[in-house]
């Protein structure tokens, strides 16, 4: 996929006004490593990937880049690869069971900030806790030192409409504050991962504090 540098130039603007105070993680599963150079070249420093293999291969791939980039992990990520890109990434948004809690704490060499993946939308083969379990879920958390939790993430279903999705980021705005309030030191919940390109303009009304977008920067 290759765009050409106006396109490209006028996507990003566009993306950061829509964006407003949130900020905006270029998500580049989709894309080889040149349309990555050309973000950088444009000032974007927030990077993030779906799969760890991907991860790997692009960080391998820019080089010295990497110095200033700030990676994100947003897909879900089985137990074996953990111990290969923990230590690799800046902000894990995609803590999704407690199975993977104990492996990022085990194989983590520092603190790692990570969003709580939530499943608002009660989809069953949607990744994610449950709005019911997640106070416990965050008391729980504290015996794992290599966690903090800096916030919570949600997907929205691919067909949502406008009334459901204000109901799920709205959902997800509350259930931060309240975990905010509880004033755990490992979990100050101050931020709030959610919208992509098709509904980021309604996330961002709900307090949305890092959008996730993909598509819409490679948009002809
Ligand atoms: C792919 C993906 C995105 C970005 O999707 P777009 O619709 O291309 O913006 C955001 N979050 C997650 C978790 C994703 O997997």
């Amino acid at each position: 996929m290759s765009l050409s540098q106006e396109k490209l130039i006028e996507n990003i603007k566009k993306i950061q006004d829509r964006a407003g105070e949130a900020q905006v993680v270029a998500v580049t599963k989709y894309v080889d490593i040149e349309p990555m150079k050309q973000l950088y070249e444009q000032g974007i420093r927030l990077f993030a990937e779906n799969r760890a293999q991907q991860l790997l291969e692009k960080q391998e791939l820019l080089g010295d880049l990497n110095e200033d980039i700030e990676w994100h992990f947003i897909g879900r990520l089985q137990r074996r690869p953990v111990k290969d890109i923990i230590n690799r990434i800046d902000y894990l948004h995609s803590l999704d069971r407690m199975s993977l809690v104990k492996e990022v704490d085990k194989r983590a060499d520092h603190t790692i900030k990570c969003f709580l993946q939530v499943n608002v939308s009660e989809e069953e083969q949607k990744a994610g806790f449950a709005v019911e379990e997640l106070e416990e879920v965050v008391r729980e958390i504290a015996d794992y030192p290599k966690i903090k939790i800096v916030g919570l993430m949600t997907m929205a279903p691919y067909e949502a409409e406008e009334d459901e999705l204000n109901h799920i980021f709205s959902t997800l705005k509350e259930e931060q504050e309240k975990i905010k309030a509880l004033k755990l030191a490992h979990a100050p919940c101050e931020e709030l991962s959610m919208g992509m390109s098709r509904d980021y303009h309604l996330a961002v009304t709900h307090g949305a504090t890092y959008v996730r977008v993909g598509s819409a920067f490679f948009e002809e």
